[in-house]
């Protein structure tokens, strides 16, 4: 009897200890974010202007190329983005006597960083970066291309009211959440993520697969803004 009820117990503590066993493998495995149907990644600005040489160079804006490329891989959904200016576009400092690139302007609605002229529309800076490789994405989505109005978000040109037409399209194909990498952090990516929020999606940002500008603070303000509205800081390994 004494026999049969201590079998009982090692069996009994055995299978717990199986269960504990699976219970932190599942746990592990659920840490990292499946994307489904409704989740797209927005692939931001990855022309050839921000990288390393280009007009508008963000330091380490190549590196992100093949972290993106094998981030994309886990998303049935992907929409690229470009900025895309008309010559002489007011955001260039070229278009304001006097100023420089980085100084800013008061413009209509709002003050204007200014910038050195950069991804103007059929130029070559203005191209995706050769490198990029994601075959199945679905929407090239342009922005910037308003003379008098500049766009850092995917969403909502710099008015804040003007829409590219985005956030109809993803809403249209039942997507409810957004992934957004690219360039660069404080500016393109970080204000595509807050009007993201704005719009009634779930939104992250990728922080391995965007690099920052970072001009007066910028990168950090962007992070606080972003973490104030409820986006997620994510790292591409916690995509599975
Ligand atoms: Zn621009």
């Amino acid at each position: 009897m004494v026999d049969v009820t201590r079998k009982y117990a090692l069996k009994w503590m055995g299978g717990m200890a199986l269960a504990m066993g699976m219970g932190a493998a599942t746990a592990l495995a659920q840490s990292k974010t499946k994307p489904g149907a409704s989740d797209a990644l927005i692939v931001v600005d990855v022309q050839n202007c921000f990288m390393p040489g280009g007009s508008l160079a963000v330091n380490e804006g190549d590196a992100i190329v093949p972290i993106i490329n094998q981030l994309a891989k886990s998303f049935q959904n992907v929409v690229l983005t470009q900025d895309w200016h008309t010559p002489g576009h007011t955001s260039f400092a070229s278009a304001h006597p006097g100023k420089k690139p980085f100084e800013s302007v008061k413009l209509p609605y709002g003050d204007q960083i200014l910038w050195p002229d950069h991804c103007v529309q059929g130029t070559e800076g203005a191209q995706l970066h050769k490198d990029l490789s994601i075959p199945q994405a679905q929407l090239v989505i342009r922005k910037g291309y308003h003379q008098d109005v500049d766009s850092y978000s995917a969403f909502i040109e710099a008015d804040g009211k003007t829409k590219t037409g985005l956030d109809g399209y993803l809403k249209g194909r039942g997507i409810d959440s957004v992934y957004v990498c690219g360039l660069a952090t404080d500016f393109c990516v970080g204000w595509t993520a807050l009007d993201a929020r704005k719009l009634g999606f779930r939104a992250a940002v990728i922080e391995d697969a965007c690099r920052g500008i970072d001009t007066q603070g910028s990168l950090a303000a962007a992070w606080e803004n972003m973490k104030r509205v409820g986006v997620r800081r994510m790292q591409s390994g916690d995509i599975a």
